[in-house]
């Protein structure tokens, strides 16, 4: 890996903005560059998460629209909305928003393995290779949904029969068929879409298009086992990780998200944020 590329790579996982985008845009996989240069430290994967930060979201939905051009999903599906809901009484009324989109789950505590990958029964299948930003393998196995190394739960359609299980298994409602996509076992059934967190921008080292398009910088990406990258040091000041009970959606079905909320005004705590994902208000499903 070029210094000039290292360097390239940690300022857009930092969160540096759309400027170094283009640059960015035309290099080389990080792991693949350093796969060459060898070297002796432990293979260890970035944990990649995301830190919404609530003060500084106006509701704007860039994000939704720049999430819906990255992936071109039907009408009628979202991979990351933005709900919102009026609170208090005139004249003293608040309209707080609420981003959301699949958590990427670590997954329970006992298993480590997140609801919707534990339902899929196209899991495991093929021994894959992914290779660190310093350029080691770690071995793991995809599937029709599974998950990476990174943390990243993505999934995989030439495995997908479509039966729907891993969207009945997330609690989140994060997952919805996607009806332009057959399913690539079975060609009665359509396949799936969700939030990959743009693996494929990543895998170069380019943030996830919702951040990316953000203006109020709302959304902060980055390596959460990097302490030097905005989304730790977000964690330590606001005890992100340490009260995770406090900083993430539906904390009781112990799947472990890595979505963070910063949430001063307790808007986790609304009626909106207890009835997301429940019911049809979380718009990845239907609007
Ligand atoms: Fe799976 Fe849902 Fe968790 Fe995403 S939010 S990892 S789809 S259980």
């Amino acid at each position: 890996m070029s210094d000039k590329f290292s360097a390239t790579r940690r300022q857009m996982l930092k969160g540096a903005g759309a400027a170094g985008l283009a640059a960015a845009a035309s290099l080389v996989p990080a792991g693949h560059a350093a796969a060459k240069r060898g070297g002796r430290s432990k293979a260890k994967a970035p944990r990649w998460a995301m830190v919404f930060d609530l003060r500084r979201c106006v509701g704007c939905r860039a994000c939704t629209v720049a999430c819906k051009a990255e992936y071109d999903v039907p009408l009628g599906v979202w991979n990351t909305v933005v709900n919102e809901e009026m609170v208090g009484r005139y004249p003293d009324t608040k309209k707080p928003f609420l981003p959301v989109r699949c958590n990427h789950c670590a997954g329970n505590r006992a298993d480590g393995v997140p609801p919707c990958v534990k339902d899929c029964p196209e899991y495991p299948k093929q021994r894959q290779k992914y290779i660190t930003p310093d350029g080691k393998k770690i071995r793991y196995r995809d599937g029709a949904t599974y998950k990476r190394p990174d943390g990243l739960i993505l999934y995989k359609n030439e495995y997908c029969t479509g039966c729907g299980k891993c969207i009945k298994a997330c609690p989140y409602g994060a997952r919805a068929f996607n009806k332009r996509l057959k399913a690539g076992k079975d060609s009665t059934k359509n396949g799936i879409t969700k939030c990959t967190s743009c693996a494929h921008r990543i895998d170069k080292g380019v943030v996830p298009a919702c951040v990316n398009i953000c203006p109020g910088r709302a959304r902060v990406f980055g390596d959460l086992s990097d302490p030097n990258s905005e989304v730790s040091k977000l964690a330590k000041e606001f005890n992100l990780v340490k009260e995770r009970d406090k900083t993430t959606l539906l904390p009781g079905e112990d799947t472990v998200p890595m979505n963070f909320y910063i949430d001063p005004n307790k808007v986790l705590k609304t009626k909106m944020a207890k009835k997301v994902y429940k019911d049809d208000s979380f718009k990845c499903k239907v609007n």
